[in-house]
């Protein structure tokens, strides 16, 4: 099989970029390789309005299943709602659209169930011993194959959805429920109001290790749960996840042809691990770019998304390296009192000059320190 575009991976980065390739060139010859039995893996992929480019729209909008018309924060010393639209995207939904873009499209094949071997920057070879000749190949075969530097720390968070027995009166999301006794790190519960009984209810964690008992924050969910005066009828489904922070710039992917894409081409978010704005971003450009002119536009694109990285890194140093894990959260609550634009645009990565001042304006805050605090015991980490 000959086509213009092998995409290897079929997450969230190369969903989005067949979605909006489909979308602006109909006709293109495009394989889309994944080896689990549908695209996008099972996941609830939330971001904020601003976060997606507004090329991308087109593509993007119709994939939410949830909106929320702004969000709360709580932390011990203050609570503030913005009025910032939030949306949910279901990988069901995701696999649903990425499989009808495919199949309308005479010349697009959704190869499922199927591994790549080895990519090069003419083609693919799948495990079946089948060679898929392309003209470009775009590899997004996620975060496992991302090259990380030692110096990282992790959000990791284990999620459930929850169908409760009375209503539980929230009318949108909560981000950060930090309220909460801050063991292995920034500590704060996520939740996600999907109708009147049924919630997201994720325990989050952002610690100097990646370990997680799943059983043991699963149940600090329950507790949780039944500590608002709520009751659980059933849990729905269970997610969890270790994305890591890192603080330093990771490695740049090898220059040898096939671009590098997703989370393992370094288009992601290093404060919250997050891929979505970027991945939006790559996916317009993408679509926007002719087909020769691609590796230039990934590398120009690359060096702006290093450079807009700079300064979350120099964040994330400053949290993991700087404040002892306990008092994390004062920092994270000084953010929150910036201007909301300032953190609508930190979230989308489009933070200008004036914003990265003003996130940091101030007196130094009291609860960093010059050495890297020591590591947690273990029982603080229990
Ligand atoms: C529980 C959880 C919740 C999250 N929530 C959010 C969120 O709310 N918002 C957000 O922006 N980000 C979120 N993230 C992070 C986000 O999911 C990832 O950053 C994103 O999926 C990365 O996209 P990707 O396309 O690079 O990789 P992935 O989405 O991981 O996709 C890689 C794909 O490649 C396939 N693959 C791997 N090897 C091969 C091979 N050899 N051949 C064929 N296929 C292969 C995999 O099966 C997979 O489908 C979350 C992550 C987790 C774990």
């Amino acid at each position: 099989m000959t086509v213009d575009y092998a995409l290897v991976g079929g997450g969230l980065q190369n969903g989005l970029i067949a979605l909006g390739l489909l979308h602006r060139r109909p006709d293109c010859r495009l394989a889309l390789i994944e080896r689990g039995p549908r695209p996008g893996g099972d996941h609830t992929w939330c971001f904020h309005a601003a976060d997606v480019d507004p090329a991308a729209a087109p593509w993007i909008d119709p994939l939410p299943r949830h909106r929320w018309p702004g969000y709360t924060v709580h932390f011990p010393d203050r609570t503030r709602t913005l009025n910032e639209p939030y949306s949910m995207i279901a990988s069901a939904d995701f696999a649903d659209a990425v499989e009808a873009a495919c199949l309308a499209a005479p010349n697009a094949r959704l190869l499922t169930d199927t591994e790549a071997v080895a990519v090069e920057p003419d083609g693919v070879r799948l495990a079946d011993g089948r060679h898929i000749r392309a003209r470009v190949v775009i590899d997004a075969r996620g975060p496992d194959r991302h090259a990380l530097p030692a110096e990282c720390g992790y959000q990791k968070f284990v999620g459930l959805e929850l169908r409760l027995t009375a209503p539980h009166g929230l009318d949108r999301p909560v981000l950060m429920d930090a309220r909460l006794p801050q063991i292995d790190g920034f500590r704060f519960m996520y939740l996600l109001p999907f109708d009147a009984h049924r919630l997201l209810v994720e325990d989050t964690y952002f610690s100097d290790g990646p370990a997680l008992d799943q059983d043991a924050v699963a149940a600090r969910v329950e507790s949780f749960v039944a500590e608002q005066g709520w009751r659980i009828a059933a849990v729905e489904r269970r997610e969890h996840g270790v994305l890591p922070l890192p603080w330093a710039a990771p490695p740049p992917p090898p220059e040898d042809g096939v671009l590098r894409a997703g989370y393992q081409g370094g288009f992601y978010h290093p404060v919250t691990g997050y891929s979505l704005p970027a991945a939006a971003r790559l996916a317009a450009v993408v679509a926007d770019t002719p087909i020769e002119a691609l590796p230039r536009a990934f590398a120009a694109l690359r060096r702006e998304i290093g450079r807009r990285q700079r300064f979350g890194l120099l964040l994330n140093r400053a949290f993991f390296a700087h404040c002892p894990p306990g008092r994390r959260w004062q920092l994270m609550s000084r953010f929150y009192r910036r201007p909301a634009g300032t953190i609508r645009r930190f979230y989308a990565m489009r933070m200008s000059a004036w914003d990265r001042f003003v996130a940091v304006a101030g007196p130094v805050p009291r609860c960093l320190v010059w050495r890297r605090p020591p590591a947690m015991t273990a029982q603080e980490a229990a």
